[in-house]
């Protein structure tokens, strides 16, 4: 018997309003769309990063719902200001074509006019006057023209600023202006390119803030979100010149080393590491202290031609390993094949 489709439908929705239930997600339709869509089984990726998150416990909550519905459902701002260019650009296109199809009808009558001068004098007058006439029209219509294509002329300059600034904006994390996980997916297909082709050592690390929540708990959402601002800053600013840093979600970062060997690439997360354990941070408003915020962090190397995500699932499985053992440390996977 062929199954029923509703009655699969029903039991997507249950299990989706299940997970909501069991996650405590409010039952936004945001947060059903991913959740039918993790169970309806139909978009691998998020099925994977849903079913990873998981498996590592991290906090199933508003914050990675919106990230995963932002990664996976949110018509981006490129995407709409792409779709604004191209109306405009219609409607530019129309209005050119619009004032130009009057200079066609001025040659027309142009070359009317010449046959019927040949032929019948009489009409002579006639049609001098007809050609004074479109003389007259024609040249309203080219000022027409010409204002139309100077400002469909600014309008696409214009147009080009807003996809760049749009493009920019779909790249960048707004919180702490690190390129986001959507910048990372493109820099490290890029540079696993450039690893195969020099053969050089790709290193990556993926680094998570310790006990995070808590922090969070504690001190309320604005304050995580500055401790989220200067671990941001601290990575940035510690990162060898040619390491690429990007906020991969949540209180989680990511850094690819081109050119660096495993070992000189867990060195320099030890310093990271490092360097913020020895900060103390407090908050600017009553000097109070909140203590120090660790990370820990999982390295992996490329192996050429490995498919990327098995290469980030290695760094991640090093970093829970990190976790799992104590946090406020680094460590390297090996592949066992490679081990
Ligand atoms: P662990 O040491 O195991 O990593 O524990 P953790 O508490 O850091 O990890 P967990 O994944 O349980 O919690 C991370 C929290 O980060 C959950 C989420 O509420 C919070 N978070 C994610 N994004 C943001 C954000 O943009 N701003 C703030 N303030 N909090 C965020
Ligand atoms: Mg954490
Ligand atoms: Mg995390």
């Amino acid at each position: 018997m062929p199954p029923d489709a509703t009655t699969e439908t029903d039991a997507v929705f249950e299990a989706a309003v299940a997970s909501l239930r069991s996650f405590c997600l409010p039952p936004t339709p945001q947060n059903y769309a991913i959740w039918f869509e993790f169970h309806a089984g139909h978009n691998d990726k998020l099925h994977r990063a849903l079913t990873i998150a998981m498996s590592n416990r991290r906090s199933i909550d508003s914050f990675m719902m919106a990230e995963l519905h932002d990664l996976f459902f949110a018509d981006s701002v490129e995407r709409r200001a792409a779709r604004e260019a191209q109306t405009t650009l219609r409607e530019a296109a129309g209005r050119i074509l619009a004032a130009g199809a009057d200079a066609e009808r001025y040659g027309e009558t142009l070359s009317e006019a010449a046959v019927t001068i040949d032929t019948d004098t009489h009409g002579l007058a006639d049609m001098i006057a007809r050609l004074a006439e479109e003389t007259t029209a024609l040249s309203a219509r080219s000022a027409e023209l010409g204002q139309a294509l100077r400002q469909s002329g600014d309008r696409i300059a214009d147009l080009e600023k807003k996809l760049a600034a749009a493009h920019d904006a779909a790249l960048t994390d707004a919180l702490t202006t690190l390129p986001n996980r959507r910048a990372f997916d493109a820099m490290v297909r890029e540079q696993a390119g450039l690893a195969m082709n020099t053969g050089e050592t790709l290193s990556l690390l993926m680094l998570d803030i310790d006990h995070f929540k808590k922090v969070n708990d504690s001190w309320g959402h604005a304050v995580g979100d500055a401790v989220l601002r200067l671990v941001a800053a601290t990575l940035d600013q510690h990162r060898p010149q040619t390491a690429r840093v990007a906020r991969y979600g949540g209180e989680e970062f990511a850094m690819l080393l081109p050119a660096t060997s495993l070992h000189d690439a867990a060195a320099h997360a030890e310093r990271l590491r490092g360097a913020l354990a020895a900060r103390r941070i407090s908050l600017r408003a009553n000097a109070e202290t909140i203590g120090s915020v660790t990370i820990s962090v999982g390295a992996a190397r490329y192996e050429p031609a490995e498919p990327i995500g098995s290469w980030i699932e290695r760094a991640d499985a090093a970093l829970y390993r990190a976790k799992r053992e104590g946090r406020n440390r680094v460590v390297v996977e090996h592949r066992s094949s490679a081990a």
